[in-house]
């Protein structure tokens, strides 16, 4: 029996656990210790971002968004259907109608051209998610939300360093969430930060994240007392996790060469098989630099994809599908959703397949991936 391939591994890449130890020998277990602020810092300064919050997750990063918008019950918010379910639920948490809008076929990013039909007078907010970490078309998604009025946020959790334009995701939007899931490029098992591009933002997103309270503040010797200011919750990691992710991110360079290297493995290897079976590959738009989140393909129906599943299964290797479609899930039918609303959603739901991908992925044990991915003839 060969060794089964795992579809992730979250792995250590450097010095995790000697920056663990300091934080536990250095006594600041709680958030906003030392590892913390080197993590904010280290993306505030490579993203170029004012302020930048770490977060118990993105979801929780997501759910500060609409506080911070002053969202209102019945507020709508534009957002893809083919996405994960935090992006939504953040909003929906809040009151806010979610308007499921569908997706481009090529990059299976949100179809802008689908935008100017959804916008209504309560609508709030766009928030393009950067599927595989391939960037969405932020000049239309921008140029259609400031003619109409509507502020535009991201959900980069896939997006860390990739860039649109030149520019890095995550810096488009008035706010964009990043994810520290063991899940993704880089990652502290859970965690999350807050990107906030608007600095008229940070001092609100400050409080909300401490409980409501001028915590921050205080600590900064700008008030003398802290109290009890605006609603708010605790989304602040641990210094512990902070330390675990500052070596990850530190290792930045490393692990997306890494990545690099395994997708564009994936692609050469795979390129001729998938166009002699109608399987549709990953498409990179020439102006954007994809933050090597995924390996994904398009098989050419469900029952092929599940074949293929589980004949990958049989020989050891784990794949993966995702998302079903948001607004035929049992919440998205609550806000109307109907089949036929998100055709391309609904399809691409049914084809789509991820090989294993991480950081810790052996050349080996990717040629293995892709010899048997080469002979599922069909
Ligand atoms: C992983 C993911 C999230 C949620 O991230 P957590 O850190 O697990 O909360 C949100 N949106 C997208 C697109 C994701 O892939």
């Amino acid at each position: 029996m060969t060794d089964f391939i795992p579809f992730n591994r979250p792995v250590v890449v450097g010095k995790e656990l000697q920056y663990m130890a300091e934080a536990i020998a250095g006594e600041k277990l709680s958030g906003d210790g030392p590892f913390t602020k080197k993590c904010s810092t280290l993306l505030e300064q490579e993203l170029g971002v004012p302020k930048v919050l770490l977060t118990t997750s993105c979801t929780h990063a997501l759910e500060m968004m609409p506080i911070l918008l002053d969202f209102q019950p019945g507020d709508e918010v534009i957002i893809p259907a083919f996405t994960f379910v935090s992006t939504v639920n953040a909003f929906v948490l809040r009151g806010a109608k979610p308007v499921f809008a569908d997706i481009r076929p090529d990059t299976l990013n949100l179809d802008e051209s689908s935008l100017e039909a959804l916008i209504t007078h309560r609508t709030k907010t766009i928030i393009p998610v950067h599927y595989a970490g391939v960037g969405c078309e932020m000049d239309t998604v921008l140029e259609i939300a400031a003619r109409r009025g509507v502020r535009v946020v991201e959900d980069n959790a896939h997006g860390l360093f990739g860039k649109y334009k030149s520019r890095y995701l995550g810096t488009f939007g008035v706010l964009a969430a990043q994810s520290f899931h063991e899940s993704k490029n880089f990652s502290c098992g859970e965690g999350g930060a807050l990107l906030i591009n608007d600095p008229a933002l940070a001092e609100r997103a400050e409080i909300i994240r401490e409980k409501g309270t001028n915590r921050s503040r205080f600590f900064r010797g700008q008030v003398d007392k802290y109290t009890w200011v605006d609603v708010g919750s605790s989304y602040l990691p641990s210094d512990i996790l902070a330390a675990f992710l500052y070596a990850q991110l530190e290792n930045r360079a490393k692990i997306q060469f890494h990545r690099q290297k395994v997708w564009e493995t994936y692609y050469g290897g795979l390129k001729d098989w998938a166009a002699r079976h109608e399987v549709q590959l990953p498409y990179i738009p020439a102006y954007c630099e994809q933050a090597y989140h995924m390996f994904y393909m398009l098989l050419p129906s469900l029952d092929l994809r599940e074949d293929f599943i589980a004949y990958l299964r049989d020989l050891g290797i784990h794949s993966v599908f995702h998302y079903l479609p948001l607004h035929l899930s049992a919440m998205g039918v609550q806000f109307g959703g109907k089949p036929g609303d998100c055709p391309v959603t609904e399809r691409v739901s049914d084809q789509l397949v991820r090989l294993p991908f991480h950081n810790a992925l052996t050349e080996n044990d990717q040629q293995r991936v892709i010899e048997a991915v080469l002979e599922f003839d069909f």
